[in-house]
């Protein structure tokens, strides 16, 4: 039976022992469809998240969709393209059930005014990561990793822990929204600006967020009265970031960290220039979308220069993946780069041994399946401090939000062997349902951004998209249920590819071979990526867990 979604009523989340497909693993991936849509920012226009990032191309391209995996055979393949699905081919039993090409546009082509052209027309859709690949998980999904870069800064500059320290941040959206709640989790006091009232209301309605200040006068006071009781607080404040942050500098406050979610990247569909009401921002959108991109630039332009200011103030200052260094240094920020990314701050050390943001959902739909099997993780890794300090936080502060899911950050080899050991649960009667394993495309072998993910790698390979190609070919021939290959749309357009992946544990023996042979592949070339690169940590793994690398030179 789907649970009543009080969030979007029209889009209810799915779980329940009844099949509307012709077997677990087709619909698994119908209910991730559905799971995407019914924790989605905008379910009404299929958007998941990141102001375009889309669960299909259009209505009548979802319904196709839906209906190819209801009556599709095990042994046939739907491809879609962009979100829209264009066959259904006899493939075999052991091939995906479904892949995907999103956003792949041509070098010379591959530009945020091209993409919105095509858009327009309806030839083309933006998947984000894991949006189109229907692998979001609602904001947990970006919770850990949040959390991993807050200990990580803590690790490096306030002997271990955030308690009685100053988190800036802004953007409550549907990554962002993950922001409070990873900053108080990590101890801290934690203020998070947001232009649109009604995301942060949604924020706090979730558990996201504990408080929503009247004021800048008095969401200061409440971060300061937390700082001084070292008391872990969140704090939404309405209005925008690139008034607020230089505001907060002029009166001389410097923050301990501070860094920013809002959708810098998209200067039309996301970001929301300083001296424009939201209603404004959406005329023009329609009206005159030239005009909004010069005035989402000239806006970001103040708001860097301001987290430029806290950092030579001392403030540890990062980018959290949303292009915003990018898009000032386009409006003159000529030093925006001197704020650096947090894939090359605070995390590397764990994507070159392909330790990443794994994750999986439960398809009953009962919490208590996922409870069982964080029992199960934290009775496999007793040793491995990340996983067990990370479930015990979570079983304590993160809401379910649609299908119950866990992530966790897990490396080679432990993924699969966490998933055969949950394939047998399954097979055992133990859960109550399959389990679909994924994992965010910001992963080891699985992206190249040369301004996120890949930014100053060891050996200069930051640009080559060669590694999430290859991955997604392997990820083909390694039996997993879905594949997808992803590039930037809006303003990612031409930044970045990346490969996605699903695997149904439905408890057979057939689902173990799928599991072990494409999670195995996927974080051994993760860590082979790295290796070629040069990084020490990788070629340590790859001795240590006999890992295929050839390392020519
Ligand atoms: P979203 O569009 O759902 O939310 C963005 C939020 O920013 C919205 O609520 C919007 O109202 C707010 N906003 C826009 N302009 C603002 C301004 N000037 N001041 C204050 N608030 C403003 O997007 P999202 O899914 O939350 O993602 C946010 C950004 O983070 C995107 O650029 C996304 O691509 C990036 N991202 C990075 C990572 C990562 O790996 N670190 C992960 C996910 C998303």
């Amino acid at each position: 039976m789907p649970t009543p979604n009080p969030r979007h009523p029209n889009f209810p989340i799915p779980g329940g022992p009844q099949l509307r497909a012709k077997g677990w693993r087709q619909e698994a991936l119908l209910r991730l469809l559905e799971n995407v849509l019914s924790v989605g920012e905008d379910p009404d226009n299929l958007v998941v998240y990141a102001a375009l990032g889309k669960a299909a191309r259009n209505w009548a391209s979802h319904d196709a969709i839906v209906s190819a995996l209801k009556s599709m055979d095990e042994d046939q393949t739907l491809l879609i393209q962009s979100g829209k699905p264009i066959g259904l081919l006899k493939t075999h039993a052991r091939a995906p059930l479904v892949i995907m090409a999103n956003c792949n546009l041509v070098g010379q082509w591959a530009k945020a005014e091209i993409f919105y052209e095509l858009e327009r027309k309806g030839l083309i859709c933006w998947g984000g990561l894991t949006a189109g690949a229907w692998q979001y998980i609602g904001s947990q999904g970006v919770i850990q990793g949040t959390y991993e870069i807050f200990m990580r800064i803590a690790e490096k500059r306030f002997d271990g822990g955030l308690a009685g320290r100053f988190i800036l941040t802004a953007g409550l959206g549907g990554m962002g929204g993950a922001q409070p709640l990873a900053g108080r989790m990590a101890g801290a006091a934690i203020l998070v600006v947001e232009v649109d009232p009604e995301r942060a209301r949604k924020r706090r309605e979730i558990g996201y967020l504990e408080e929503i200040a009247p004021d800048l006068d008095t969401a200061l006071a409440m971060v300061d009265a937390a700082v001084k009781d070292k008391r872990a607080l969140s704090v939404g404040l309405v209005g925008n970031a690139a008034d607020i942050y230089p505001e907060i500098a002029r009166r001389g406050i410097v923050p301990d960290i501070v860094t920013d979610q809002t959708s810098a990247h998209d200067l039309v569909y996301g970001y929301v220039p300083r001296g424009y009401t939201l209603d404004e921002v959406r005329e023009l959108r329609r009206t005159d979308p030239a005009q909004l991109m010069s005035a989402s630039r000239a806006s970001i332009v103040p708001h860097v220069e301001a987290m430029l200011d806290f950092q030579r103030r001392g403030a540890e200052v990062f980018d959290n993946g949303n292009l915003i260094r990018t898009q000032a240094r386009e409006g003159g920020v000529e030093n925006a780069f001197d704020i650096p990314i947090f894939t090359e701050a605070y995390l590397r050390p764990l994507f070159a041994r392909a330790i990443g943001p794994f994750r999986w959902m439960a398809q009953s739909g009962d919490p208590d399946d996922i409870r069982r099997i964080d029992d199960r993780l934290l009775q496999m890794f007793p040793d491995n401090w990340i996983v067990t300090n990370w479930i015990g936080l979570a079983r304590r502060y993160v809401p379910f939000e649609g299908l119950p899911s866990r992530i966790a950050w897990l490396g080679h080899g432990e993924r699969t062997e966490l998933a055969l050991a949950v394939n047998d649960m399954v097979g055992k009667g133990e859960l109550l349902a399959p389990v679909t394993f994924s994992r965010d495309h910001l992963d080891a072998g699985a992206m190249a951004h040369p301004n996120i993910m890949t930014e100053r790698m060891k050996d200069g390979s930051d640009a080559i998209a060669d590694w999430p190609l290859l991955d997604a070919m392997l990820l083909c021939s390694s039996m997993a249920d879905l594949v997808v290959v992803h590039s930037g749309g809006g303003g990612y357009a031409g930044y970045m590819t990346s490969a996605g992946v699903t695997v149904v544990a439905d408890g057979t023996e057939a689902a173990a071979e799928r599991l072990s042979h494409a999670l195995t592949n996927d974080t051994a070339l993760g860590v082979m990526r790295y290796a070629d690169a040069g990084y020490e940590e990788s070629l340590e793994e790859v001795a240590k867990k006999g890992i295929g690398y050839l390392g020519v030179k």
